[in-house]
């Protein structure tokens, strides 16, 4: 069996401005970064504003495993699927950040036949967008740090200092680390942190903004570190806001390649989906929608944190209404989420099978309280069994859910024909009613308690005392009106991993809160939650290479 960079490999490429000419745009309107690699001009936005906008599609899945559920596979085989059928489609998606890359993942351009191209370019730098925002993020933490040692005229507290540095690596030695050591020239020492890049509230912010001036507000909104007095210490305070919009301001034009069939796809902006809200760019998604009949985009992880935050802090402040969900789930993660241990996923089991599709009626019930009609699609293995297909099947059909099976890995857009079809029938003859889940009104445990009742599943909601204050303080300084981001493990409904299925009996307990005042929500931390991720024993990047020719070998 090829690889997936074998196959992304061994495509020939369309020229990009060949690939946007097909959405009516001209060469003019990109800025290119070679041959397959284009932004948007600035201009392009005057020109495409009064246009209808199409239909917007969101895949989003089950609660993830550890064999992988494909919702990026998805994605890009639906869009696929639509060029077979002929329809004016385009893939709004975000960027891979380099540390899953080297780690555990290998590349997040899709899989098989279904994959974004040049996958190794994507995976791998791109057009310097996460570069500008670890730029952005390192000089406000520069002009922090220089504030306090030129004399710290803002009377900062340094045990009040919430800004982070950041870095696009998997590296666990910089989470926590002391700053300042050396001389007194050599600054204030403190205790400092890294995040990955993908965890900064710039990443966050860039793909909330609508534009350039609307950046410019949101990050000057950004609180570094809080004073004496216990008042909150902004960007705007610091005068870093014209200097980090400089560094921003090609990272926020909307990137565009191709899938293996020459889909368009509009990559760009690559939030975390815990501590942030885990979707592409408000920018990139709003463009597409000016440029296709239908828009296909991507949530992380499973829809309790990537389809809740699309739904109720992006399309919330974006204004977007999305028309349909896809829902993805495969045979393996219902047996995972019936007890079987991942070496023994490929056997046919349909007793765990049975046991552990709970979990997917769950993310059933949950998507159908906003309102948008579903698919479920089963992204199928060559090792699902037939029996274990038509069960799945039979389940969705008896609870009035839409259903196709998708084999777009094995067979790109033909395997994904009938989902495409499915999709189709439900843009032109189902209404969507999407309403956010909870009002802006609510106070913010109001908004805890609401998603934690309603999507996870939980009797009740806990919090540390550090919480508690916490948020007495965030509703103090007015901001209660805010969304809440959740940041909870992927893998479980509840706040404990190791619950799978559809746990039931137990409280989420809230640790943390704190307010990403630039990006306009308030984070709600349960459990430990990881904002700079470690490399596991055998990183993937033992096995990246450069051959003599410049090809890349060893992305998966
Ligand atoms: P997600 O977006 O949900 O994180 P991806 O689409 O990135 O998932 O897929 C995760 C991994 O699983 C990729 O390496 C991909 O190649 C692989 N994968 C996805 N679907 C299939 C499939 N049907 N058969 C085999 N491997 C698959
Ligand atoms: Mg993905």
């Amino acid at each position: 069996m090829k690889t997936d960079i074998q196959i992304a490999q061994e495509t020939k490429m369309e020229l990009i401005k060949n690939v946007a000419a097909r959405l009516d745009i001209q060469e003019d309107d990109l800025e290119f970064y070679g041959k397959y690699k284009a932004k948007f001009s600035d201009e392009l936005w005057e020109k495409i504003k009064d246009r209808p906008d199409g239909k917007l599609v969101l895949v989003t899945a089950v609660n993830p495993t550890p064999a992988g559920e494909g919702k990026t596979t998805i994605s890009v085989g639906l869009g696929e699927a639509m060029g077979v059928l002929n329809k004016k489609a385009v893939l709004a998606l975000r960027e891979p950040s380099l540390g899953p890359c080297f780690g555990i993942k290998g590349g997040a351009a899709g899989g098989g036949y279904a994959q974004l191209i040049p996958m190794e370019e994507l995976n791998l730098h791109f057009t310097g967008d996460f570069h500008a925002i670890t730029s952005a993020n390192n000089l406000l933490a520069a002009m922090l740090d220089n504030h306090i040692h030129q004399g710290n005229a803002l009377r900062i507290d340094t045990n009040q200092i919430v800004w982070k540095r950041c870095l696009d690596m998997n590296d666990r030695a910089l989470r926590n680390i002391v700053v300042g050591l050396g001389a007194k020239a050599d600054g204030v020492v403190r205790e400092d942190h890294f995040v990955i890049s993908v965890a900064s509230e710039i990443m966050a912010i860039l793909c909330l903004a609508n534009d350039l001036n609307d950046l410019k507000e949101m990050l000057g909104r950004i609180i570094v570190a809080y004073n004496y007095d216990g008042e909150p210490v902004t960007a705007k305070d610091l005068k870093a806001v014209g200097s980090m919009a400089a560094l921003l301001k090609d990272a926020i034009k909307p990137n565009m390649i191709q899938t293996l069939e020459h889909t368009p796809a509009i990559v760009h902006g690559g939030p975390f989906a815990n501590i942030a809200h885990g979707c592409n760019s408000v920018r990139a998604t709003k463009m597409a929608l000016k440029m296709a009949d239908i828009v296909i985009t991507e949530a992380g992880f499973g829809a309790d944190l990537g389809a809740e935050k699309f739904f109720d802090i992006k399309c919330r402040k974006a204004g977007l209404t999305p028309s349909a969900v896809v829902l993805v789930s495969t045979v393996k993660a219902m047996k995972y989420n019936g007890g079987v241990a991942k070496k023994d996923l490929p056997e046919k089991n349909m007793e765990a099978l049975k046991k552990g599709i709970v979990n997917l009626e769950k993310h059933i019930e949950n998507l159908q309280k906003y309102g948008v009609p579903i698919v479920v699609t089963l992204n199928k293995y060559v090792t699902d069994s037939e029996e274990e297909l038509t069960y799945i099947k039979d389940f969705c059909e008896s609870r009035g859910c839409e259903f196709a099976l998708a084999e777009v890995w094995e067979h790109g857009g033909q395997g994904g024909v009938e989902l495409a079809n499915k999709v189709l029938n439900i843009l032109e003859n189902k209404e969507s009613n999407f309403k956010v889940l909870y009002p802006d009104e609510y106070t913010l445990k109001q908004k805890i308690e609401t998603i934690s009742k309603e999507i996870y599943g939980a009797d009740g909601v806990t919090y540390s005392a550090a919480a508690e204050k916490a948020l007495a303080r965030i509703e103090a300084m007015g901001m209660g009106n805010l969304p809440v981001c959740m940041a909870k493990n992927q893998y479980s409904l509840s706040d404990d991993p190791k619950k799978l299925g559809r746990p039931t009996g137990f409280t989420v307990n809230i640790r943390e809160v704190y307010v990403s005042a630039g990006a306009g929500f308030v984070v709600a931390i349960t459990g430990t939650i990881m904002t700079m991720p470690g490399l596991p024993k055998v990183p993937a990047a033992e096995a990246i290479d450069v051959d003599d020719d410049g090809n890349i070998v060893g992305l998966f």
